[in-house]
């Protein structure tokens, strides 16, 4: 038999959409107060927000006889009309916030609109409405939220420490806070307070008492406007940068949202400045007239949907890269040869450099492939000048526009035009001329690097960074043609992952067979490890599983399976190389010298950080003042 359900019931379902912890508590009532255009926002929260959560607005009030509406499901003042979706302006417009919370808890309502003489209060527990009673208030609104999930002892159980839960309130409180420099908010914890951010018209300084000083000094302006879309905000220089993605807060119309595709432009945007699992730092600001976008895919709105989300990526990505084209950004490393220092002296870093090579690269794949570059550069046919140590990137910049072109292509396509002549030479030499042909003269220190004698000078090389380059390399060529070797498992390992993890798995199930990573559902989130690569045979396939599990969900992650793909190459190859540490016998040395010259590019590891430093004669002789 089908039966309407009891609004009640209607009511907790839509708060197990709309109210999974405190925090989200705690984002609703805030952004109501900024919808109620309030001035000032006082947040209180007592043992992480399960015991209280209060927040105290100076905003427009209610009126008292429509406080019931304000806690009754789809009702709100904000939209009237399906179409007024399509507009939405302000912070909500799904009206069930309040009724939500209020079915969960013991909540008290207290409002006072400007011109009444007096408030008045509305409470309700878990669901059950008590009449309206007058109360003595300020203008403005205050909600009181008391034993969140008092009526619901499943979602109470998933509650974490308090500690946990003010972590996340408190993100939820800087997402609003951060969005609304110009108005006051303030958090306490426990009687304690943990911010207090005085209004300011300077967003800069919003964020530096947000995230600290050391950030917004970090912080690189940035601007553009294209079709009545305005991107403006910072980017950290990249010497700043985090572990996560956590510090990447996108803002539209005001609100925080998370958006793969414009990480992933901004992860490219820094692609080479920072090394592999380092993120970007960015506050930037996205406004759009509201019909571009559709806020209304996600209940708590963290998650939209874009109109054009192909034109923001490139607004995104150019306005970056044309803003650290013109900036001298901070190398990530230097090198103290003194003719370099000259070439410094017309203002432009190893970075500036790399960043033109790869916009040139960039215009270079675009035309071929028939379409117009997205971004601004330096004219194609300006001089590059390439720096003896090539910056940490210069690899990557080389292969960026396609990492699978093949060897003959990228040596045909750089090696003659962009990199000096000397530079080239020199990096081969050792290979190929080595005193006493096939077995170079080694050594190994302090179980890091290997230093080879070679006819120009000398080579210091990274063993982990030039065995994950070589393995790379390899591993690439066997995945493209289909085979690489794995490893069978007797009985499949069942690994359990968190619902999204194994989602994503799953997803990318044809993606890791590639990989020689067999997997399959075995219900529940638990995925069975069928295969796994047999160079990673010393790992255990769980933890194989997880590796990848990581880059697959990770922040930063690629919407591509080609970039996805080219990840989990490195990830594998990093994880198989030889260690930073490890003791190496003269024949495994000899082994990794040998296969040097086999590889397509063994000056970069694939995290772009050098595999080897050269240093000539010449530049010894100078060093200690010979010449
Ligand atoms: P929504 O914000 O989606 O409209 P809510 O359930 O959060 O839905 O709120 C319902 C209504 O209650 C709002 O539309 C608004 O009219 C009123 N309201 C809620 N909080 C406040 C507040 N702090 N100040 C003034 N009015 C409020
Ligand atoms: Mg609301």
């Amino acid at each position: 038999m089908i039966k309407l359900l009891p609004s009640s019931v209607i009511n907790k379902i839509a708060a197990g959409e709309v109210i999974e912890r405190p925090a989200s508590v705690v984002k609703e009532l805030i952004e109501n107060a900024v919808d109620a255009g309030a001035q000032r926002v006082d947040v209180a929260i007592e043992q992480g927000g399960g015991e209280l959560i209060r927040v105290a607005d100076d905003g427009c009030g209610i009126p008292p006889d429509e406080l019931p509406l304000a806690v009754t499901n789809h009702a709100t003042s904000k939209i009237e009309s399906a179409d007024d979706l399509f507009r939405v302006g302000t912070m909500g417009f799904r009206g069930e916030a309040l009724a939500s919370i209020a079915e969960v808890s013991r909540f008290t309502l207290r409002s006072r609109t400007p011109g009444a003489t007096g408030g008045a209060e509305l409470v309700v527990s878990g669901g059950q409405a008590e009449p309206v009673a007058p109360a003595g208030c300020p203008v403005g609104t205050t909600v009181e939220v008391r034993n969140l999930f008092f009526n619901t002892p499943v979602r109470q159980k998933f509650l974490r420490t308090p500690q946990t839960e003010i972590g996340h309130c408190a993100e939820a409180f800087t997402r609003v806070a951060l969005a609304h420099p110009e108005r006051r908010f303030s958090l306490s914890h426990n009687g304690r307070t943990l911010h207090d951010l005085p209004p300011t018209d300077d967003w800069r300084s919003r964020i530096a008492v947000l995230f600290g000083q050391e950030i917004a000094d970090a912080l690189i302006a940035v601007e553009s406007e294209e079709d009545g879309v305005r991107l403006a905000g910072y980017a950290a220089n990249p010497t700043l940068s985090r572990a996560n993605n956590r510090l990447q807060y996108l803002l539209l119309n005001g609100r925080v949202i998370r958006d793969r595709s414009l990480q992933h432009a901004l992860g490219e945007a820094y692609r080479g400045l920072l090394l592999t699992g380092r993120y970007p730092i960015c506050f930037l600001r996205l406004d759009m007239p509201a019909d571009k976008v559709d806020v209304n895919v996600h209940p708590t709105k963290l998650e939209v949907r874009f109109q054009d989300g192909g034109r923001h990526y490139s607004q995104l990505l150019g306005t970056l890269r044309t803003k650290f084209l013109t900036t001298d950004l901070k190398p990530v490393e230097r090198s103290s040869d003194p003719t370099e220092d000259e070439a410094d002296a017309g203002g432009s870093s190893e970075l500036v450099n790399w960043a033109r090579t790869q916009l040139t690269q960039r215009r270079l794949d675009a035309s071929h492939e028939g379409r117009a570059p997205a971004t601004p550069s330096s004219a194609p046919g300006e001089p590059l000048t390439l720096r003896r140590f090539t910056p940490a990137a210069e690899a990557e910049a080389r292969s960026a526009g396609n990492p699978w072109r093949p060897a003959g292509a990228a040596a045909a396509g750089y090696a003659s035009t962009e990199q000096p002549q000397e530079a080239t030479s020199r990096v081969d030499t050792p290979h190929d001329q080595t005193p006493g042909g096939g077995a170079p003269n080694a050594l190994q220190l302090h179980n890091r690097y290997l230093v080879v004698e070679t006819e120009a000078g000398l080579e210091i090389i990274d063993q982990h960074a030039l065995h994950e380059r070589i393995l790379y390399e390899q591993i690439r060529t066997k995945v493209l043609a289909g085979a690489l070797e794995k490893q069978k498992l007797l009985v499949p390992e069942p690994v359990d992952l968190s619902p999204s993890e194994a989602a994503a798995v799953l997803e990318n199930q044809s993606l890791l067979a590639d990989l020689g990573i067999e997997v399959e559902p075995f219900g529940g989130d638990t995925v069975l490890v069928a295969s796994y690569p047999a160079m990673l045979a010393k790992l255990a396939p769980a933890e194989v599983l997880r590796s990848v599990v990581e880059q697959l969900v990770g922040g930063g992650k690629a919407p591509d399976r080609r970039d996805t793909l080219d990840e989990l190459l490195h990830m594998m190859s990093c994880k198989a190389a030889v260690k930073y540490g490890d003791p190496l016998t003269p024949h495994e040395i000899t082994a990794l010298l040998d296969q040097r010259g086999l590889t397509e590019n063994h000056h970069h590891c694939p995290h772009g950080r050098p595999t080897a430093l050269v240093f000539t004669c010449d530049e010894l002789d100078r060093r200690f003042k010979r010449i």
